[in-house]
C-alpha cells in the first residue's frame, strides 16, 4: 500500500509519526473515549514514513489531549507529533517533548517509596537521560526505563 488513506478529521487530534508497532501502547495511554462524547478513535498501523520507515497514527476525534497525556506519550511513542486540528485544518503541530519534570504521569517502581504510601502524595520523576529515556524518581532515586507498565 503505498498511501493510507484516512478519513480526516473535523476536530480533534492526530498524533503521527508513532514509532511502529506503538500505536496500541497510545491506545492505553488514551483509555477508551467516554461514552457521553461523540468520539471515534482511527488507528493506522505500519504506514510508511520517509523519516521513520515504518510509522504508525492515532487519529481521536473531537478530543485535545491534556498535557500530562502528552507527557505519557512523550514517554512511550518519543518521536510522535501531536496535531490539533480545528474545522478540518491544522492549528497546532509539535513534536511531543519531555518537561525536565514528570509528574502524576508514573507510579514508583519502588514500593517503599513514599510517592506509593496512604499519604496523598504525587509521583515526580527527573529526566535523568534521553534517547533512550530514563526517569528518576525525587524522592527514592529510583530509576525507570519501562514506562508502560509504571502509567498511575
Ligand atoms: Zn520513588
Amino acid at each position: 500500500m503505498r498511501e493510507l488513506k484516512i478519513t480526516p478529521i473535523r476536530n480533534g487530534t492526530v498524533i503521527d509519526h508513532i514509532g511502529n508497532g506503538l500505536a496500541l501502547d497510545v491506545l492505553r495511554i488514551l483509555g477508551v473515549p467516554p461514552l457521553e462524547r461523540d468520539t471515534s478513535v482511527s488507528v493506522a498501523l505500519h504506514v510508511r514514513s520517509g523519516k521513520l520507515g515504518w510509522k504508525d497514527i492515532v487519529k481521536v476525534e473531537n478530543i485535545e489531549l491534556s498535557p500530562r497525556t502528552v507527557n505519557a506519550i512523550a514517554l512511550i511513542a518519543p518521536t510522535a507529533t501531536i496535531s490539533i486540528i480545528r474545522e478540518f485544518r491544522v492549528r497546532e503541530k509539535r513534536a511531543v517533548d519531555l518537561p525536565p519534570k514528570i509528574v502524576g504521569v508514573l507510579r514508583c517502581p519502588n514500593l517503599n517509596c513514599i510517592s506509593n504510601q496512604s499519604e496523598p502524595l504525587e509521583s515526580e520523576f527527573d529526566v535523568a537521560e534521553r534517547r533512550p529515556t530514563v526517569l528518576k524518581c525525587v524522592f527514592c532515586e529510583r530509576r525507570v526505563d519501562d514506562f508502560l507498565h509504571h502509567l498511575a
